[in-house]
């Protein structure tokens, strides 16, 4: 812990020295800058790692290069940032684009070449710095919705040498806010069983008014021992609706500072830590995140400094003291929240709730958990703090406790599938259920004989399931049998139930086709332009195959001069 400590210290005495460019990075489009997204708000299982910029509804707009350079990576996905684009700068900088429509002409040829080459739709491409460079102000791209986004927007980042990633309005994008962020809600928190709030042992929620000067006034409380708070929160920008995140917090006790966390900067691989910074029983029973201002153990962000006692102040009897919160944007916009603490014992000692789970894991060492033909592995520190689940089996399906216990690693789940038919043990895979309906999601299962495996990042309940039912193919713009010589797409929907679709392959002619899958509309499309099909006569042949290998063959034949 000790050297934890000196690690953050650290990394702040050189961040203060970093001096971020104001005036090299200009806005990747030409429309005002609305933000429906901002740097590092709270996500499922990550923090934002860059702006979601608004396109007025719609996609196809411009997308400029931020600054001269040349494009570095360009990754297309089905699922994640869709099509990406990554540009290098001479300041040693990168700057990111996701969810695009399609690139500018040159890099579009790139891009096809080597799907064409590679027979992928899905690709991840690093040009060296001489294939594409880009000029100030060039056009690099038109923006989307591809991957996974709801609906038409720019993911910008920009990443330092480094590859973390940094707040772009640190480089002088301007964004109008003149609203200082919006409180939720308040809980405070006993750090130990000797610790109380009003009388209870146990997370509290508090009541609290507006008042003047962006002020929230919260109940007076009665406390001893050691507590914590935490915060439910946003911040709305001058032109939309979005609930975006906050870009500073500090906590004050009796005037002194006990917690800051910095919004400005982050690693990808510390993302996950996010589940230890928000109250995660909380927010997978509400919906709703807690912010904690206090650091739990095994939580190492880098957001975090000027940490005194992690955030936990301590309440002496007797004392009449204040907790001060104060919230503020990237703008400087601030709010203050207060808190009176009177010490003072509880009347009686509060009851500790009976433990009924059956198993409890060190969270040091890897372990090992077995009933009937599953088989649980959580590898050492899988969980932040020594844990009790419950755990059993029953007719093929594995109760590991209930998703509101944080994971910091991926538990590995067996099932010996000895007593199904042989002709059924390659149809079979390992769904998570997920949801109020319990639906049976597809995880990315591996057989091996008799054994199927497959890794989670959550507790849970977890199933098998059959599936037998092939894909199903359809022409959407077009018919068998027609001419289509003024067509410039050819699309069709593709749909599977249970696990989903896993691979597609398409031809004319026997030669291979790219085709786009779209998943949230579930299209596939070929575009003409791209100069496959020179014959009058043309044979469509497009196979899809489901993640447990059920196929399903769709043939039509069109005519094209
Ligand atoms: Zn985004």
């Amino acid at each position: 812990m000790k050297y934890l400590f000196i690690a953050l210290i650290f990394s702040q005495i050189t961040f203060s020295q970093v001096e971020y460019p104001k005036d090299y990075f200009r806005s990747p489009l030409d429309v005002t800058l609305i933000l429906s997204g901002s740097f590092a708000e709270l996500r499922t299982n990550h923090f934002h790692s860059g702006l979601d910029i608004k396109t007025q509804q719609r996609t196809g707009l411009n997308v400029y290069a931020a600054a001269e350079g040349y494009v570095s990576r360009i990754k297309i996905q089905h699922y994640g940032y869709g099509k990406a684009l990554y540009v290098t700068h001479p300041n040693g900088y990168t700057t990111v684009y996701g969810h695009l429509q399609a690139f500018a002409p040159k890099i579009e040829a790139y891009l096809k070449a080597k799907q064409y080459e590679k027979e992928s739709y899905e690709i991840e491409l690093f040009p060296t710095a001489e294939e594409l460079q880009i000029m100030t102000d060039e056009v690099i791209a038109y923006s989307g919705n591809t991957g996974g986004s709801g609906g038409p927007h720019l993911h910008f980042e920009i990443r330092d040498q480094q590859e973390r990633t940094i707040n772009p309005l640190l480089f002088g994008l301007d964004v109008k806010d003149s609203k200082p962020p919006t409180l939720t809600s308040v809980f405070a928190y006993p750090k130990d069983d000797k610790s109380t709030i009003n009388n209870s042992n146990s997370r509290l929620e508090l009541r609290f008014m507006p008042g003047k000067n962006n002020e929230y006034k919260v109940e007076s409380i009665q406390a001893s021992g050691e507590i914590g708070f935490s915060i439910g929160s946003h911040d709305q920008l001058d032109l939309a609706v979005n609930k975006n995140g906050l870009s500073n917090i500090q906590t004050f006790f009796n005037g002194n500072k006990k917690f800051e966390m910095d919004f400005f900067r982050f690693s990808f691989d510390e993302s996950r830590h996010i589940n230890r910074f928000i109250d995660y029983e909380y927010y997978k029973t509400k919906r709703t995140h807690l912010q904690k201002l206090f650091v739990e153990k095994g939580n190492v962000l880098s957001m975090f400094k000027d940490l005194d006692d992690d955030g936990y102040i301590t309440v002496e009897e007797g004392t009449s003291s204040v907790y001060k919160v104060r919230l503020q944007d990237f703008a400087g916009n601030e709010s203050w929240i207060t808190i009176p603490i009177t010490g003072k014992k509880p009347d009686s000692i509060p009851s500790k709730p009976e433990n009924k789970k059956n198993y409890y894991v060190f969270s040091d060492q890897a372990t090992t958990l077995n009933d009937k033909n599953v088989t649980v592995s959580f590898p050492a520190n899988s969980f932040y703090e020594d844990t009790f689940i419950d755990f059993k089996v029953n007719n093929d399906t594995l109760y590991l406790d209930k998703d509101v216990i944080p994971l910091q690693k991926n538990v590995t789940i067996q099932y010996d599938i000895s007593h199904f038919k042989d002709s059924e043990k390659d149809r079979l895979y390992i769904a998570e259920l997920l949801g109020y309906k319990k639906y049976p999601s597809y995880l990315n299962t591996r057989r091996k004989e008799n054994f199927l495996t497959a890794s989670s990042n959550a507790l849970g309940s977890y199933v098998l399931v059959l599936d037998t039912t092939k894909p199903t193919i359809a022409p959407v713009n077009f018919q068998d049998g027609k001419w289509l010589s003024k067509y410039r797409y050819l699309t069709l929907k593709i749909t599977d139930d249970l696990s989903g679709i896993g691979n597609y392959r398409a031809t004319i002619n026997g030669k291979w086709i790219l085709m786009e899958y779209e998943y949230k509309d579930n299209t596939l499309t070929f575009d003409f332009n791209d100069n496959i099909v020179t014959d009058t006569k043309n044979e469509l042949k497009v196979i899809v195959t489901d993640n447990v290998g059920n196929s399903a063959t769709f043939e039509a034949t069109f005519f094209r001069k």
